[in-house]
């Protein structure tokens, strides 16, 4: 069975967008020792395993959601923002941890009380909740050290469920940045004919051009990102448009979008190539159609002369919550078909 405990220790570390280097350092101290590693001026971490071919760069995202500090209440309460695609609707009664630049300080989702509430509507707006942390006044929140500015995230909790499955926060995209860590670990001492990269980007969640410091540094001939991506077979979901399930695989991408604005579409040939291989070889995978999300590489293919993307995820329940589920079985299948990608020369 996999080793979790990486993935584990991924998914506790904070990494709220534009402050991962938690992130960053914890998967740099796991690197095999004597890999060629930099990182851009805003934190992208970019690891090489050098070949003669081509310039191949995998792509995972560092950073979760979260929210940030945006005023000190008289009475001691926080007023936040949204960092990316915080669930806006999961906040009220629930646990958040809060990262000053000293301590971190358990602190809570507070709404009125029921009592008091009634007739009212169920859902909450962001303006309409703020955030406990047992202080009495606006001097003693300052006193704790918080400031305007701090950061958020649920609470760092990651457990394993049922037989395959595990929850916590930040599988997205925590499972890409695991993934990169074992291709890295089992292709550093395989035969292939590619110029390798592995690019842990940050600011995905707020940002749809964060990898772009990423391609710079590599000049990358193929770009193939590895993030979360939804499912639709939850119980509540009676109409999907698309069929992705957990356990079923990974996913190769064919179109993400998020309605109404920016889709991406991979390159076509490759993905092609690639879907036929899978199929040949029998290794399982989800062709994923589906709108959502835009992942982190959904603007590169506009960059440079234009570049050739393509992209996988790993399918996650719940995703932004503080239980998103994923399947190790999906996991597992990503890693070994990608190193059959990469030592079969299909890329
Ligand atoms: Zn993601």
């Amino acid at each position: 069975m996999t080793n979790l405990d990486l993935l584990e220790a991924l998914c506790k570390t904070p990494g709220l967008p534009g402050r991962e280097q938690k992130v960053s350092d914890l998967i740099r101290s796991h690197l095999p020792t004597g890999l060629e590693a930099r990182e851009s001026n805003k934190g992208d971490l970019l690891v090489r395993l050098p070949g003669a071919g081509r310039r191949v760069l995998f792509l995972a995202h560092l950073d979760e959601v979260g929210l940030i500090v945006s005023r000190i209440l008289a009475n001691g309460c926080l007023r936040v923002e949204r960092l990316g695609g915080f669930p806006v609707h999961c906040m009220p009664g629930a646990e958040l941890t809060l990262h000053t630049s000293g301590d971190q300080i358990s602190a809570s989702v507070a709404t009125q009380p029921t009592h008091l509430m009634q007739g009212r509507k169920e859902l909450f707006e962001l303006n309409e909740l703020y955030v406990e942390i047992g202080a009495r006044s606006a001097e003693e929140v300052r006193s704790m050290g918080v400031r305007v500015g701090d950061g958020l995230t649920w609470p760092a909790r990651f457990e394993r469920i049922g037989e395959n499955r595990i929850r916590g926060k930040a599988l997205d995209d925590r499972l890409g940045c695991f993934a990169l860590c074992q291709l890295v670990e089992a292709l550093k001492t395989k035969e292939h004919t590619y110029d390798l990269y592995f690019g842990f980007t940050t600011q995905e969640e707020t940002s749809t051009l964060g990898a772009a410091p990423l391609v710079e540094m590599c000049q990358p001939d193929l770009v193939i990102g590895i993030d979360a991506g939804l499912t639709f077979d939850s119980a509540d979901d009676s109409n999907p448009v698309c069929d992705i399930r957990l356990g079923n695989g990974p996913c190769l991408k064919y179109f993400e979008a998020i309605r109404g604005k920016n889709s991406f579409v991979p390159d076509w040939e490759t993905t092609f190539r690639i879907s036929r291989f899978l199929e040949k070889n029998n290794l399982p995978f989800q062709a994923e159609a589906s709108t959502g999300l835009l992942s982190a590489v959904c603007t590169l293919p506009s960059l440079k002369e234009g570049l050739r993307v393509i992209a996988f995820s790993i399918p996650v329940r719940y995703q932004h919550t503080p239980t998103e589920v994923a399947d190790i079985q999906d996991l597992d299948l990503l890693v070994k078909i990608t190193i059959e990608l990469v030592e079969q020369g299909i890329l």
